[in-house]
């Protein structure tokens, strides 16, 4: 099938918001998995298939999984024929050239990572410094895709369309990466949120495998409650981890209440409908007694309007619920703009009034761009200028008649 031309493809599953960039893979993908996709399990087969005792198995888990070991070479505890053999099978690390850009003093870092087949991909490490009894927390944000087929129009992922599921391996080597990286200073990766770009749900059997590795303590080693899954609503994934009951948080990128609204700014919602997306989640709270987080990215005049809280309001009230309210980061090509700072209080009064804990976040990391995406949207290239303006135009209709349907105007 050809190629259709830049800023005309639409995204699958249903956007009608055309994609700005369409840029292919450069190089072929390298066939090698990578090792930390391996479950301990596994590696362990690996090795009695190799004629080697459970011991070296154990050993090689610890080089990869205390990410200290950047190439097969340096194991020198393995003998020389099994490193030989394994660089063949695997690679130690999925993960290229990685560029770091740093913000907020540098409490705020993101990464840039070249895949094998040239495509990038981005992570955000955001520290909190201690505060009296609280110890230092550095709350790691993932990609689970390159790219990102929901095609939310605030999302700066969303520009990028769809260009493919990350491995197991590539998922969780992001979080190896910054284990290394802060060790050199003394940091840990205390918290791992699946919020960089892609939906997870997506790519939901590798997701929950990298997930499984984060939390394994033969593995990464994270505590399962200091992993958080966001999704925008794939109900088929939030009923899988239900069925798994672990202890990870979900989180539901809810972002309005209001169903002709939510048609816009998330896609997905004309397959999986809000209502059925909140009763999956609550369904996902009371089999693992975990409230659910439900992120609400502040948009100036779309979703921030009294009518809006209230509709946020009636759909969360009495459930196990926490919500987030997080300005916009402005996206290169999208008209719209954050709600002001009275405008998301105004909105967290009236959650708060019904009992629902909201918290209002800043946005970190700005001038990094560190709103998922921005990065490697930004490396893609200007896209052309009128595919640009054809884009703003349609958001700019397409909302006035979201709104329009929603019913209740934006008064206020
Ligand atoms: N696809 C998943 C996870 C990745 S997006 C999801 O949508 O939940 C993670 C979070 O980043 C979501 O809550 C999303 O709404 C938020 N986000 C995307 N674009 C943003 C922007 N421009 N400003 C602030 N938050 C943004
Ligand atoms: Fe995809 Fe999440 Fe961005 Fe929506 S907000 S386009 S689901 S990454």
């Amino acid at each position: 099938m050809p190629t259709p031309p830049p800023g005309t493809r639409a995204h699958d599953p249903g956007s009608s918001i055309p994609v700005l960039f369409d840029t292919p893979a450069v190089r072929e993908r390298d066939p090698r998995p990578g090792l930390s996709g391996l479950s301990p399990e596994e590696l362990l087969a690996w090795f009695a298939a190799h004629g080697q005792p459970a011991y070296r198995a154990r050993q090689l888990a610890d080089h990869v999984w205390s990410a200290r070991a950047a190439s097969f070479e340096e194991l020198h505890t393995l003998p020389a024929a099994i490193r030989a053999e394994l660089a063949e099978a695997f690679r130690i690390d999925t993960l290229g050239e990685s560029l770091v850009r740093e913000a907020d003093g540098g409490l705020t870092e993101k990464a840039l990572h070249r895949l094998d087949d040239g495509r990038t991909i981005e992570s955000v490490l955001m520290r909190y410094p201690a505060r009296g009894p609280r110890r230092e927390r550095a709350t790691l944000c993932i990609s689970s895709q390159a790219g990102c087929a929901v095609g939310c129009p605030f999302c700066a992922t969303g520009e990028l369309g769809f260009w493919r599921d990350l491995e197991t391996s590539e998922i969780v080597d992001q979080a190896r990466f910054w284990r290394r990286h802060l060790a050199e200073n003394g940091h840990r990766v205390t918290n791992v949120v699946f919020m960089g770009m892609g939906e997870p749900f997506l790519n939901l059997d590798r997701v929950l495998a990298a997930a499984s590795l984060l939390s394994d303590p033969r593995a990464f080693g994270l505590g399962a409650r200091h992993i958080t899954i966001s999704t925008s609503g794939v109900i088929p994934g939030i009923e899988a981890m239900t069925a798994l009951r672990p202890q990870y948080t979900l989180a539901i990128s809810l972002h309005t209440a209001r169903p002709a609204l939510r048609d816009l700014l998330v896609p997905l919602n004309r397959r999986y409908p809000v209502d059925d997306v909140v009763a999956a989640a609550t369904d996902y709270a009371d089999v693992t007694g975990r409230r659910v987080t439900y992120e609400m990215v502040m948009i100036a005049g779309i979703n921030d309007t009294p009518v809006d809280a209230r509709a946020a309001a009636e759909l969360l009230r009495g459930r196990l619920a926490h919500v987030n309210l997080i300005p916009m980061n402005p996206v290169a090509h999208t008209p719209w703009q954050p709600s002001s700072p009275e405008r998301i209080e105004a909105f967290a009064a009236t959650l708060r009034a019904v009992g629902i804990h909201t918290t209002v976040r800043r946005n970190r990391g700005i001038d990094i761009g560190a709103a998922c995406g921005q990065l490697a949207a930004e490396l893609a290239g200007t896209p052309p200028p009128d595919a640009v303006a054809r884009r703003r135009n349609l958001l700019v209709d397409r909302s006035a008649a979201a709104l329009r349907d929603a019913g209740g105007g934006v008064a206020g």
